[in-house]
């Protein structure tokens, strides 16, 4: 009977994890991207790569990002690194809002794509979770001018958002 139970329930996690029906989306705020913008502002002005996290909630295909969180980290014009004090001190963060660390954001001095070191290098990774890539250092905030978005998904890996899966909900609707 236990036998049966569980496999039952490991067959209801496969399926909970098996490719949703739709493509993934990512929702964010105008107020987030402002908020993203104030948080990489240093590395912008030095030119430096930056990082920034952002917090929200998903179900795993639809994520929804509500303010950022700049985590304490070391930049130079071509590489960030996040020690993994710091990165707990980013989920402590997102725990206290009863919120989830749902994105990374991080720039690159040029063109905007999701590096081989991007991929391997990515702290998080879970159905669901976000990763955008800004251009020329992040100048074009609160813009996603030119962004590389993805969306990462078990069965694919990050998986890359057209224009028409992000929607920056407004900050006010008149
Ligand atoms: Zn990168």
């Amino acid at each position: 009977m236990m036998k049966w139970l569980l496999q039952g329930l490991k067959r209801q996690r496969i399926l909970a994890s098996s490719a949703p029906q739709t493509s993934p989306k990512l929702i964010l705020t105008e107020v987030c991207l402002r908020a993203i913008r104030q948080c990489l502002l240093p590395e912008i002005e030095r030119k430096h790569e930056g990082i920034t996290y952002l917090l929200g909630r998903t179900n795993g295909c639809i994520t929804i990002a509500a303010t950022a969180v700049r985590p304490e980290a070391q930049t130079t014009s071509g590489s960030f690194e996040v020690a993994s004090l710091a990165m707990a001190r980013v989920v402590r963060c997102a725990a206290k809002l009863n919120l989830q660390v749902v994105a990374q954001v991080h720039t690159h001095p040029t063109i905007a794509f999701h590096s081989k070191g991007d991929e391997e290098g990515a702290r998080i990774k879970y159905n669901g979770y976000a990763s955008i890539v800004l251009p020329d250092y992040g100048q074009h905030l609160p813009s996603l001018k030119d962004a590389a978005v993805y969306i990462f998904q078990d069965a694919q890996g990050f998986v890359l958002l057209s224009l028409g899966d992000i929607t920056i909900a407004p900050e006010i609707v008149l």
